[in-house]
């Protein structure tokens, strides 16, 4: 059979697989803890009930299912001795959810060993189905990847629910009613990691591709930056009079939005904002605000935050206010392994398609895994952007691109293990 034959025969496959895989999103769209919507969080019922679902799906694949103690859904497909190619994404949303975030990275993974058939690869495959990455029910995100590189600990741990149980707690409860959940680790032969995820962002549509191989994703920032003029009657006091810390608070903000401008890539948001006291009547004395500042370079985004938080205080010192500026939190950038990125985008180029690079603005569990095994991510297109909402969608067809270009990235890593072999043999 000629190598072109078998593409054809390959991408007929990957439609009939993206059309099942549309179709059980839709399934697992009905599991839910809030009837009218799409919520599932940690630990929680209706997870059990997506294990309950997914779990036969993946037997009937081949594949040897288990729950781990983080409640992680994790099917084996291939030798428990042999090395692994990890595929996976998140079970769990956000209160009224979409379909696609996170499910459709694990159902790729069962995809791709169902229409993979026979083909006997030198590494078993094993799909994981992270428990938390939203960080719904504790606040805390990624729960369910962090346990399976042992970051699962600490002051993690103590994190409570609306209804006061500790996530320690929470675990505890989950081993007792499940005497037969597995250890929360990967394994020792893991060698890759490869997350498959809508884009969540509207670059992929505007750019006209279906997929998008991520080499990054971009470290974050969160500061606070509070500015203090005079509160005053909003009648009495003449305009050149006023230490208005609202309008400086704007005026620093237009300001900030035109700095990141020329900041490549770089992207900075003002989301929330508090004046005081807040009566129509009265001039704002006080204005807090927040600001999150991402970049994939750490360099570039802490320069980034330098050069707002001076921009906060010549508008300060322009109008005689006060001004605090300050990092609370931050996240390092990751990267994902070079080796791994280019065998995904290659694996898109054979199959005829073109794509780009891109930095995920966003987080996902492949930020939480790559320092710990080798990762790659790919991103689908996501029509209007739209996530985190119900209307979130995503094409069959890029689904089925998707498929097709997972099949090649299984054989260019079969091509990648075996080279790896030969040099650790030799
Ligand atoms: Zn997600």
């Amino acid at each position: 059979m000629s190598a072109a034959v078998t593409d054809t025969a390959r991408a007929g496959a990957a439609r009939v697989a993206a059309t099942r895989l549309m179709e059980r999103c839709r399934a697992l769209a009905k599991i839910t803890e809030a009837p009218g919507q799409i919520l599932r969080t940690f630990l929680s019922p209706a997870m059990d009930d997506v294990h309950r679902t997914m779990g036969p799906w993946m037997e009937a694949a081949g594949m040897v299912v288990a729950i781990d103690r983080a409640g992680n859904l994790r099917g084996l497909y291939g030798r428990a001795d042999a090395p692994r190619l990890l595929i996976g994404s998140h079970l769990d949303t956000v209160p009224n959810a979409g379909a696609y975030d996170g499910v459709l990275g694990v159902l790729m993974g069962l995809a791709l060993v169902e229409a993979s058939g026979e083909q006997n690869y030198p590494f078993a495959i094993e799909v994981l189905g992270f428990s938390d990455e939203e960080g719904t029910r504790f606040g805390a995100p990624f729960l369910g990847s962090r346990a399976v590189v042992g970051e699962l600990e600490g002051g993690l741990l103590e994190c409570v629910d609306s209804d006061g149980v500790s996530v320690a707690q929470a675990l505890r409860q989950y081993a007792t009613q499940r005497p037969d959940a597995v250890e929360a680790k990967l394994s020792d032969r893991a060698d890759a990691y490869l997350e498959f995820h809508i884009e969540q962002g509207p670059v992929l549509e505007s750019r006209n591709l279906a997929l998008g191989i991520v080499e990054g994703l971009a470290g974050q920032s969160r500061c606070n930056v509070e500015f203090r003029g005079v509160a005053g009657h909003a009648g009495t006091n003449p305009m050149k009079m006023r230490k208005d810390a609202l309008a400086a608070a704007a005026d620093w903000m237009t300001g900030a939005e035109a700095i990141t401008k020329r900041f490549e890539n770089a992207v900075a948001t003002v989301g929330q904002i508090a004046a005081e006291p807040g009566g129509v009547n009265v001039i704002p004395g006080v204005v807090r605000c927040s600001l999150d500042v991402r970049h994939a370079e750490d360099g570039v985004r802490t320069a980034l935050v330098q050069a707002i938080f001076d921009e906060a205080r010549a508008v300060a010192m322009r109008r005689g206010l006060r001004v605090e500026a300050g990092q609370y939190h931050e996240h390092p950038a990751v990267r994902l392994a070079v080796e791994l990125v280019a065998l995904a985008e290659r694996a898109v180029r054979n199959t005829g398609q073109a794509t780009i690079r891109m930095t995920s603005g966003a987080g996902h569990d492949a930020m939480v895994i790559a320092p710990h095994v080798p990762s790659a991510m790919v991103f689908l297109r996501n029509p209007g952007g739209i996530s985190h909402h119900p209307d979130e969608s995503v094409a069959k067809e890029d689904v089925a691109a998707a498929i097709h270009m997972g099949l090649c990235f299984l054989d260019e890593f079969a091509a990648h293990e075996s080279e790896r072999g030969d040099k650790k043999r030799a």
